[in-house]
């Protein structure tokens, strides 16, 4: 869209300015500047404005890794369901019941385990991860220190964290 001023509006000898004939009802038209432009400063408004808010980084999302307390898991348990979880969830992650804080191992019984010849962050291969049933709660992974993998049915018990991990070694090493 653009002006018509210069099609409206005519000066007279007397130097008085009068629209032209024709054009005297003729609605005056807005300048605008295009649409193109206008959003693209819009736009340049928001993302400076959102630059302010937001952080150029994303925060780090919650680690959802069991941690010990103690030498136990800490953990939650389902008031309705009994849904054991290996977190201190508020909720029951199964029903959403509510729940009780509650503490599980120290030991546990392997499930599986396994050694892995790749690197997972600071993990340098080779290095041994176990999924561990723990004595009356969930199942957790874990890696096992020491180097050796633990037989399916091997009792473990619950050593530390390493890097966030949990670790195990296997009763009686
Ligand atoms: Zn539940």
């Amino acid at each position: 869209m653009s002006s018509v001023a210069g099609d409206r509006w005519h000066r007279r000898a007397d130097g008085v300015k009068e629209s032209r004939p024709g054009h005297a009802d003729t609605p005056a038209l807005e300048v605008r500047e295009p649409q193109t432009a206008g959003h693209s400063k819009l736009l340049r408004e928001a993302a400076t404005c959102l630059s302010k808010v937001v952080p150029a980084t994303p925060p780090t999302p919650a680690d959802p890794r069991p941690c010990l307390i103690g030498g136990r898991i800490a953990g939650s348990t389902c008031t309705a369901c009994g849904h054991n979880a290996a977190r201190r969830h508020p909720r029951c992650e199964r029903c959403l019941g509510n729940t009780v804080a509650t503490d599980f191992g120290p030991t546990g019984v392997v499930w599986s385990s396994a050694t892995v010849h790749l690197r997972i962050g600071e993990l340098a291969p080779p290095f041994v991860l176990a999924y561990i049933d723990v004595d009356a709660g969930p199942r957790v992974l874990a890696q096992v220190v020491g180097g050796n993998e633990v037989p399916a049915g091997g009792l473990v018990r619950f050593t530390g964290e390493e890097n966030g991990n949990l670790t195990v070694k296997a009763v009686g090493q």
